[in-house]
């Protein structure tokens, strides 16, 4: 019998023993502390994941409870280059190792190099993936290449208008040469 895994509230234990495996395509929108940290969000962004669960040997009595988690997302950031939107593609691909509970996990965690996490019948998948995204957010967006278009374009007319008051360097340039012939 096939049973169906929530990615709310994920029986880690079931999942694990099962070596089941899981995958979603959700809407970008779906991750609200993502959208908290979007410029110029669009509906066509995505959140693609894929969770393994695998047990394994251990040197201890009871086999360990691991996960592989895979993310590909798209977030849109604010170019610090151009002050435009600029999709950054965003990749996550950890383990983790699921122990008794919270205290387990944070006595072991130093020690451990990979992550550490309670061991529960209703985990939260999605605010593991939105907390790997968040993490994986670049301190520093910048587009490859900016686009070449004005971010604002009302101040081009100033900027005109400010070419246009600057003298013309060769009309100084022939004025200084005047003064020279002259004297
Ligand atoms: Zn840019």
């Amino acid at each position: 019998m096939t049973k169906d895994y929530s990615p709310d509230r994920l029986d880690v234990k079931a999942f694990v023993q099962a070596g089941a495996h899981l995958k979603g395509h959700d809407s970008l929108l779906k991750y609200e502390r993502l959208v908290q940290e979007a410029h110029g969000i669009h509906p066509d962004l995505h959140v693609d994941w894929q969770v393994q669960g695998e047990l394994r040997a251990a040197e201890g009595p009871a086999p360990e409870a691991w996960m592989h988690l895979t993310v590909q997302a798209t977030q849109p950031l604010l170019c610090q280059r151009c002050l435009t939107p600029v999709d950054v593609p965003l990749e996550v691909d950890r383990w983790f190792r699921f122990v008794a509970d919270e205290a387990t996990a944070e006595a072991l965690d130093d020690d451990a190099e990979e992550d550490l996490l309670a061991i529960s019948r209703e985990f939260d998948l999605h605010a593991l993936i939105e907390d790997e995204l968040l993490m994986a957010l670049p301190v520093v967006a910048r587009h490859e290449e900016c686009p070449v278009v004005v971010p604002m374009v009302s101040s081009s007319e100033d900027f005109d208008a400010a070419e246009a008051e600057k003298p013309n360097p060769f009309a100084a340039l022939t004025g200084f040469k005047g003064d020279k012939s002259g004297s």
